[in-house]
C-alpha cells in the first residue's frame, strides 16, 4: 500500500514547495521506490488553463491533456515521472464537480458541506488512481493560515486518521530569515506557522527550514523543541546557486534518509546524485555564452515562461555553453530598433502566446531572423506567426493574419472548423475558453530527410499541444513552392505541426510545445539543436 507525505508551507509563499518535493521524490525513486507526485492548489479556477502567466506562471500542459500547476513541470523534470491529468487538482474543480452531483441529486437531498463533502473529495482525490506507487508526494499550494487552504489541511488531517499514521508524513517548509541589524537567525516565524498547523491538528513530523544561511546547531534545537520535532528532523535548505543543486543539498541534509526512518525503510538501491553534481558544474564553470532573445508578452514575469527557460538551459548543458537569455517585450519591439536590439544575438525565439498585443513586432522579428539567416525557433503562437510573416511577405498575402487577432483577414491560421469545410469560411461558435483547446499528446509524421527528421532522428513523434487555432493546410504548396516546408503533419495529413525554411541555417516552427518534454538529463533534440546553430553562428 502506498504511503502519503503531504507536504504543506508557511511564512511566505515561493519557498520551493514545488522543488522540494520533487527533490524529495528524486532521491526516493533513485532509491529503488515507485514515487508519484501531486499537487492540491486553493484557488477557485477550475484549472490554471484561463489564468493569466502575469499572476499564476506558466500553465503546464501533461501527456494526457490537464492544464496544471507549474510545479507538475518541476516534478516532471526532476523525475522524469509523467504527471497525468488525476495529479493536480483545485478548489474550484472539487466544487464545480460537487456542485454538478448535488444538481443531479446524487446527495439525496442531503446538507452538503465542506466537512465531510469536500473532504471526502479531496482525500478521493489523494487515492485515485494510485496502483503500485510506493510513495505519493501531496504538495498543499498556499500558506498555512490562508482561509483557502483549510479544507485541504483538514483532508490531510483526516487522511492520516483513516489509513494510519505509519503510512503518511507531514512536512512543512518555513523560512527562517537573517535579521542585519541584530545579525541573527530567526526561528519565531517556524514556530508561529508550526503552531498554526498544530491548531488544524497536523503535527509536522520534519520541519525544512529555507534560509539564506546555514541554520547554527542551537537555532536547530530550538526549533526542534518548539516545533516538537526530533532534531535530526529539522532540515535546511540554504538557497542554491541553480535548482539542480537541490537534489544534493537535500541529500546532505539526510531529507530522504529521515523520511524513510519515519516509514521504517531502507534504500533498495544506492542513490546516485552523479548526474545533478555534473550538470551543477557545467552550469556554474562553463564561461562560453550564446544570447538567446525571447520576445514575447509576458517577459518580465519570470515564471511565465518556465519550462521554456528550463528546456533552453538543458540545450546549453548539452552544448557546453552558458544560454544568456535576452527577454524582449513584444509590445515594445518597434521595427526601427530591431537592428540594434539583435545585434549580439544568436537564435531568436518566439514562444506560445495569445491575442494581438504586441504580435506586430513579433512579426517584425521573425522577419529578421528569417532575412539575416538567424536562427529561429517558433513555438505555437511563434510558429503561426512565423506563417503570418511568410504569407504577407513572400506570398504576397498582404492581409495574412490569424482569425484569433481579426477576423477581416486572410486566414492563414485560423479555427479548425473555419476555414477547413469544403474550403468555405465557417466561423466558430464556441464562446467558452475554458476547456476548448486541442491540449496534451498527439502524433505527427516527419517529413523524410527534413531538417527536424534528423533532429528527432525519427518518423514519428510525440509531443504536447495546447492552443485552439491551427495553421491553413489549403495553402501547402504554395509555401512550399516557396521554400517554407511543412515538414511534420498529422498523421491524417491534415494538421501542420512543423514548417521549416530551406536556404536558412535554422528555421524552425512547432505547432506544439517541446518545451514541456526537456529533461536536464535529456535535454529536448530540437532545443539541443536550436542552441548548437545558435553556438555556431
Ligand atoms: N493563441 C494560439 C492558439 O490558440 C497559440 C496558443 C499557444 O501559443 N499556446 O492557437
Amino acid at each position: 500500500m502506498a504511503r502519503y507525505i503531504f507536504v504543506t508551507g508557511g511564512v511566505v509563499s515561493s519557498l520551493g514547495k514545488g522543488l522540494s518535493s520533487a527533490s524529495l521524490a528524486y532521491l526516493l525513486k533513485s532509491q529503488g521506490y515507485k514515487v508519484r507526485l501531486r499537487k492540491m492548489d486553493p484557488y477557485l479556477n477550475v484549472d490554471p488553463g484561463t489564468m493569466s502567466p502575469f499572476q499564476h506562471g506558466e500553465v503546464f500542459v501533461t501527456d494526457d491533456g490537464a492544464e496544471t500547476d507549474l510545479d507538475l513541470g518541476h516534478y516532471e523534470r526532476f523525475t522524469n515521472i509523467s504527471a497525468k491529468q488525476s495529479d493536480n487538482i483545485t478548489t474550484g474543480k472539487i466544487y464545480s464537480d460537487i456542485i454538478k452531483k448535488e444538481r443531479k441529486g446524487g446527495y439525496l437531498g442531503k446538507t452538503v458541506q465542506v466537512i465531510p463533502h469536500v473532504t471526502d473529495q479531496i482525500k478521493n482525490f489523494i487515492k485515485n488512481d494510485i496502483k503500485d506507487e510506493d510513495f505519493v508526494i501531496c504538495e498543499i499550494g498556499g500558506t498555512v493560515g490562508d482561509i483557502e487552504s483549510l479544507p485541504f489541511l483538514e483532508a490531510i488531517r483526516q487522511f492520516s486518521n483513516e489509513i494510519g499514521k505509519n503510512k503518511t508524513m507531514y512536512i512543512h517548509l518555513t523560512l527562517v530569515p537573517f535579521m542585519k541589524s541584530s545579525d541573527e537567525i530567526k526561528t519565531k516565524p517556524t514556530q508561529h506557522s508550526v503552531k498554526e498547523l498544530r491548531s488544524i491538528g497536523i503535527q509536522p513530523d520534519i520541519v525544512i527550514c529555507r534560509s539564506q544561511q546555514s541554520i547554527p546547531f542551537d537555532q536547530r534545537k530550538k526549533i526542534s523543541l518548539f516545533c516538537n520535532v526530533p532534531i535530526e528532523n529539522v532540515i535546511e535548505t540554504v538557497d542554491v546557486r541553480t535548482i539542480y543543486e537541490a537534489p544534493i543539498s537535500f541529500y546532505n541534509e539526510k531529507l530522504d534518509k529521515q523520511v524513510l526512518k519515519h516509514f521504517k525503510l531502507k534504500p533498495k538501491k544506492i542513490p546516485s546524485l552523479k548526474s545533478w553534481k555534473k550538470i551543477t558544474k557545467t552550469l556554474l564553470n562553463t564561461k562560453k555564452k550564446v544570447n538567446i532573445a525571447i520576445i514575447g508578452k509576458y517577459v518580465n514575469l519570470k515564471d511565465a515562461y518556465k519550462s521554456l527557460d528550463e528546456a533552453l538551459v538543458h540545450g546549453g548543458i548539452r552544448n557546453n555553453v552558458k544560454v544568456n537569455l535576452i527577454r524582449v517585450e513584444s509590445d515594445k519591439l518597434k521595427p526601427k530598433q530591431i537592428k540594434k536590439i539583435f545585434k549580439n544575438v544568436s537564435g531568436l525565439l518566439i514562444p506560445g502566446g495569445f491575442g494581438k498585443r504586441g504580435t506586430e513586432g513579433k512579426i517584425a522579428a521573425i522577419n529578421y531572423a528569417r532575412k539575416n539567416k538567424i536562427p529561429f525557433l517558433g513555438i505555437c503562437f511563434g510558429m503561426q506567426m512565423a506563417i503570418i510573416e511568410f504569407a504577407r511577405n513572400i506570398l504576397k498575402i498582404k492581409n495574412a493574419g490569424s482569425t484569433e487577432l481579426n477576423k477581416n483577414v486572410f486566414p492563414v491560421i485560423g479555427l479548425m472548423h473555419e476555414w477547413n469545410k469544403n474550403g468555405k469560411l465557417v466561423k466558430g461558435t464556441d464562446k467558452t475558453l475554458g476547456g476548448t483547446m486541442r491540449l496534451g499528446s498527439y502524433e505527427a509524421k516527419l517529413r523524410h530527410n527534413s531538417l527536424v527528421n534528423k533532429i528527432y532522428k525519427s518518423k514519428s513523434i510525440f509531443e504536447r499541444h495546447r492552443h485552439r487555432y491551427e495553421v491553413n493546410n489549403y495553402l501547402k504548396d504554395k509555401f512550399e513552392k516557396k521554400g517554407l516546408i511543412f515538414s511534420g503533419m498529422s498523421p491524417d495529413d491534415k494538421l501542420p505541426e512543423i514548417v521549416e525554411l530551406n536556404n536558412h541555417p535554422w528555421f524552425v516552427g512547432v505547432q506544439f510545445h517541446p518545451e514541456f518534454k526537456s529533461r536536464p538529463f535529456s535535454p529536448h533534440p530540437l532545443f539541443s539543436s536550436f542552441i548548437k546553430a545558435a553556438k555556431l553562428k
